[in-house]
């Protein structure tokens, strides 16, 4: 049996493209809201699932970086090193694998599902979650990351929402 599964907001929806606002405290609610984003993400395959994907103006993203699922709440980057380039794709722009060049080694803090303090280091294939989530927070989508002139024959590739 599948859980409760939130609808993935799909490229043109204007909510990706918002600034989100920080968090002050965890509810009740927003605990079930981070339940229900887990079983989203498990349930579509992705191993991150940023608020405003779901239509949520807040920021706070879930994800899998091989430990089981995680919180991450009020997520930021402080130090960043090296260089990386890597095929990503999004539960938002579905169809689309696109380049993306990031920093191998950051630094981030976040506050956690018991709202505590969190500071780490992450490298490689968890940092460019790490990123690519907070990228959602802040609006900003892959296809930012490909020259303007390429972007309508991408935009052509995304294909509609499968779950409906
Ligand atoms: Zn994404």
């Amino acid at each position: 049996m599948s859980g409760i599964r939130l609808k993935v907001r799909i490229y043109g929806d204007p909510c990706l493209r918002e600034k989100t606002r920080p968090v002050d405290k965890i509810t009740p609610a927003l605990r079930l809201m981070l339940k229900t984003m887990v079983n989203t993400m498990y349930e579509e395959d992705g191993v991150g699932l940023a608020a405003s994907q779901v239509g949520i103006n807040e920021s706070f993203f879930v994800a899998d970086m091989g430990d089981g699922p995680g919180v991450y709440i009020n997520p930021q980057i402080y130090k960043q090193s090296g260089e990386e380039t890597m095929e990503e794709g999004c539960l938002s722009l579905p169809g689309l694998t696109i380049k993306v060049a990031r920093p191998k080694n950051i630094q981030v803090s976040y506050r956690d599902v018991n709202f505590e303090n969190i500071t780490r280091d992450l490298e490689g294939l968890h940092a460019r979650i790490f990123l690519h989530e907070s990228d959602h927070l802040i609006g900003r989508l892959l296809l930012d990351y490909v020259d303007e002139k390429d972007r309508p024959a991408l935009e052509k590739k995304i294909q509609p929402n499968p779950s409906g």
